[in-house]
């Protein structure tokens, strides 16, 4: 788009989360209406949002995944020109307008099957949905490659990893350092962790995110998510994955090579960075971000994470060692421990109790051949997190 005249084609899966509403202040920031031509635009609640933003951009389609809130939806767009759909089928018009650029901002492993959708015909991913790369890992990133599309990270720290990798110098890459913030209970002690509130849980420190993210950063468990996604979008090995934290945010990740240099990425906490950076690439674009201030910072600390209170970065390593279905598995069982946790059905410890022994019961599930393999291990993986739920 930015050297062409033509406005680019985009669509948002996901379009009214924190994702979503960042990547349209994005397009907003580089030219709105008249530089992107919004195609499909996707929620599930919060119906007002999706309609306000189908009306501001003018948008083709907007889909709610709820099937019951069609007439609604429709009812708040009538007369605006944009088309009203609903539920899976929905979901996969959206994934199939004609949009060279498709936000993946869905939650979990509901933006799975669309995702695939846009990838089959060629789209370049733009790729939040980190769930999409710990479920399917390489039968994702192939369907991809298959479909002709770039796949583009967007999670800070793969994005921060996928800017500091020199291509050409593949050979010498040595490791990937993610950072984590430690969440808000960095410095807990496992028994005060044990009876932590929700309300505490979703208080990120640094960034400003969706419920689930929010959550997983508290418990580690966005971390070990993301430790799988490192592996299928940078093809390393498990022992090239560093975990460190560092609580500012700040270093959104690096990368070491075999001559002892680190590069990293360092910016704001600031998500639209990412995303302006997928949408443009590969050029960078003028951004109205926060800039750093280095002597107000001062200073960035490091520490190692501590596997004893955050086992959720163990049990990545495990998923990573096992390989598999292992990535699904976790993905699932933790998606259903955390609806658990966030229904007051759990506490915060018993997350990843019930991840280690949904992962340890389904161990020996065989390599997936496709993605049905895929959706299998999810179903299964959550019907056994039910019942370990039920159990405790
Ligand atoms: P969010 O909860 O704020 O938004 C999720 C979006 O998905 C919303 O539009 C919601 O309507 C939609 N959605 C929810 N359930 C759905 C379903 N069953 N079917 C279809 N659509 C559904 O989440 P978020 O924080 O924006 O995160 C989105 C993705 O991006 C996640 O995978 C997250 O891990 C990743 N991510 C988020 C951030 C962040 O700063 N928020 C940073 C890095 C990565
Ligand atoms: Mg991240």
């Amino acid at each position: 788009m930015i050297d062409s005249d033509r406005p680019r084609r985009l669509s948002v899966l996901g379009s009214t989360g924190s994702i979503g509403v960042n990547t349209l202040d994005v397009v907003d920031q580089l030219g709105g209406r008249d530089r992107f031509e919004v195609m499909a635009l996707t929620g599930n609640g919060n119906l007002e949002l999706l309609a306000e933003q189908a009306r501001r951009f003018g948008a083709k389609l907007a889909v709610t995944a709820d099937e019951s809130q069609y007439v609604a939806l429709k009812d708040l767009l009538s007369g605006s020109g944009t088309a009203v759909a609903a539920g899976s089928s929905g979901l996969d018009e959206a994934a199939e307008m004609d949009a060279g650029w498709v936000m993946a901002a869905i939650v979990g492993t509901a933006g799975l099957a669309p995702t695939l959708k846009a990838a089959a015909r060629g789209a370049d991913i733009a790729l939040a949905n980190k769930e999409c790369l710990v479920s399917a890992g390489s039968l994702f990133v192939e369907a991809v490659k298959k479909g002709g599309g770039r796949l583009i990270p967007v999670d800070s720290e793969h994005s921060a990893i996928f800017q500091c990798l020199e291509q050409d110098q593949r050979h010498a890459l040595e490791r990937i350092v993610l950072t984590a913030s430690g969440g808000p209970f960095r410095t807990h002690s496992r028994e005060q962790m044990a009876n932590v509130t929700v309300q505490t849980a979703r208080s990120h420190p640094n960034w400003s995110m969706g419920l689930k993210i929010s959550v997983g950063s508290a418990s580690m468990f966005n971390k070990a998510l993301e430790m799988i996604e490192a592996k299928h979008l940078f093809d390393v090995a498990p022992d090239q994955i560093e975990v460190v934290v560092h609580p500012q945010s700040i270093i959104h990740s690096m990368v070491g090579y075999t001559d002892g240099s680190v590069i990293a990425q360092l910016g704001v906490p600031d998500m639209r960075t990412a995303i302006g950076y997928a949408l443009t690439y590969p050029k960078r674009p003028a951004l109205n971000v926060d800039r750093l201030d280095f002597a107000k910072l001062a200073r960035l600390d490091f520490e190692a994470p501590d596997e004893t209170r955050f086992p959720a970065i163990r049990l990545a390593r495990t998923a990573l060692e096992r390989g598999g279905l292992q990535g699904a598995i976790l993905n699932a069982a933790e998606e259903t421990a955390f609806n658990a946790f966030v229904e007051e059905r759990i506490g915060f410890l018993a997350m990843a109790d019930v991840v280690e022994r949904v992962m340890d019961d389904l161990a020996g599930m065989a390599e997936p051949a496709s993605i049905a393999d895929v959706f299998a291990a999810d179903r299964e993986a959550r019907r056994k997190a039910a019942g370990v739920i039920d159990r405790l």
